[in-house]
């Protein structure tokens, strides 16, 4: 706190005209604050993690999207310095890792940004290997370099072995390596003074692609869920195929399930639909005829659109082992003729929407109420107060004193086993209403 109002005030004042005459010094409080608060940031997340404080979070993540976002905010930088900077990725990605997102990012963030500083010129790789639930992440650069012999140190807290003149705590990379252990991981580095650095991050990253269904309902036997519907806020979708067959296909598909689907069969309707309205994702055929889809997408994502997944779909299957900048213009590929299944997945997976299977839906429908006002009432307040234990036993009561359905009891479980709280309140209160 303290520390803050020094950083704070100080970028005040030396916006300050009338303290002109002050400039250099306010500018160097302003400086040493912010050095001061990187120190003491650094130092509090080393005691967490060796005080064993740090919460290692299951965050579902879209490795793709990570990349691409921790990358962008080192282009501009790149860029200015005149470093060339991409990212790649090997193997095939899953939709989706169980990780901490928030703290691999961290990870990457901390190489890259060594990276750029220590690398006057040359180039910036960041690449992902994705093999066997194992994911390798590399940052490799062509700069200053680190001497043998330092090896060791630099994993050091306050170890410093590079010039001076380069702005640092010494505590980057006790917080990488620290993390990347209790993520479960190894770090390495490879280096040759003069010639540049590798660092090699090692850790597994369990996929939970199945995850946009409820895989406890899902009969395993059947090959071919069919999808009824997605739980959630309607969700639009900007499709862009100059083949109006496949336009429309997508459409009905998409439609049918309850998306609000706009389509458009060149760039140029595209761009007038996106002057009105915001979609939640793009499905982008790139083998347009008007223009090239891949220069289209660059123009979104460097536009108003940074951040909306795009879906590419191309009739070469061999865009995907493409490398470099045009990764970064999409989420996910699909090759066509593709399967619409895979599409819907690849759609779910990126709006994080869930999958409602027909069985489910089926399920979901309660079969005539019989429970009582008090039942209702009993279950909404503890289902309102998030109290699962509560809701469990009065779900043990009914059983045991026969009223509810079947159905509707099981239905209940099923959400209260994921803690959808929202979802009982829910089929609760259709009961009362006799909402079949
Ligand atoms: P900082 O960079 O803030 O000094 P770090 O813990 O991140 O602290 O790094 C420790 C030291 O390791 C740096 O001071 C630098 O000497 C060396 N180092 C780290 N990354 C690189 C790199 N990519 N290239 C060359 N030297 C590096």
């Amino acid at each position: 706190t303290p520390l803050n109002a020094i950083y704070g005030f100080a970028q005040l004042l030396e916006k300050d005209p009338d303290l002109a005459p002050w400039r250099v010094s306010i500018t160097s409080i302003r400086r040493s604050s912010e050095h001061l608060a990187g120190l003491i940031d650094g130092l509090l997340d080393i005691s967490r993690i060796e005080a064993g404080r740090l919460e290692i979070a299951r965050d579902k993540v879209n490795l793709r999207s990570l990349l691409r976002q921790t990358a962008s905010i080192f282009e501009a930088e790149a860029r200015e310095k005149g470093i060339r900077f991409s990212w790649t990725t090997h193997g095939r990605l899953p939709a989706l890792v169980g990780t901490d997102e928030k703290r691999l990012r961290q990870i990457i963030i901390n190489l890259l940004s060594n990276a750029l500083r220590y690398t006057e010129k040359g180039q910036v790789d960041l690449d992902l290997t994705y093999r066997n639930e194992v994911a390798v992440i590399t940052v490799r650069d062509t700069g200053i370099g680190i001497a043998p012999e330092n090896f060791a140190r630099i994993w050091r807290p306050f170890e410093r072995v590079s010039r001076s003149d380069r702005q640092g705590s010494g505590l980057g990379l006790t917080i990488t390596k620290l993390l990347v252990e209790i993520m479960g991981g190894e770090i390495e580095l490879d280096s040759t003074p003069g010639k540049g650095s590798t660092f090699s991050v090692r850790m597994m990253l369990p996929s939970i692609s199945t995850s946009v269904f409820d895989t406890k309902n899902m009969n395993k036997s059947v090959q071919q869920p069919s999808l009824v519907g997605y739980r959630g806020p309607r969700k639009t979708v900007l499709v862009v195929d100059d083949d109006i067959n496949h336009l429309a296909l997508t459409d009905q598909f998409l439609s049918s399930l309850g998306f609000v689907v706009l389509v458009a069969a060149s760039t140029e309707l595209a761009e007038q639909m996106l002057s009105e309205a915001t979609p939640d994702l793009i499905v982008l055929d790139i083998d347009l005829p008007d223009r090239d889809g891949w220069s289209f997408a660059e123009d979104l994502r460097s536009g108003d659109f940074p951040n909306i997944p795009i879906i590419v779909i191309s009739g070469h299957a061999d865009e995907e082992g493409m490398t470099g900048s045009k990764l970064a213009l999409h989420d996910a590929f699909l090759a066509k003729p593709f399967n619409l299944d895979d599409l819907l997945m690849q759609v779910a997976e990126l709006l994080k929407v869930t999958l409602i299977l027909k069985s489910e839906e089926e399920a979901e429908k309660p079969a005539p109420p019989d429970l009582t006002e008090a039942d209702r009432t009993d279950l909404l307040e503890s289902a309102a107060l998030g109290h699962a234990a509560g809701v469990r036993a009065l779900l043990d009561k009914l059983r045991i004193e026969n009223r509810g359905a079947a159905s509707l009891l099981d239905l209940l479980e099923k959400r209260l086993d994921r803690f959808d709280m929202a979802g009982i309140v829910e089929a609760v209160e259709a009961t009362r209403h006799g909402v079949e």
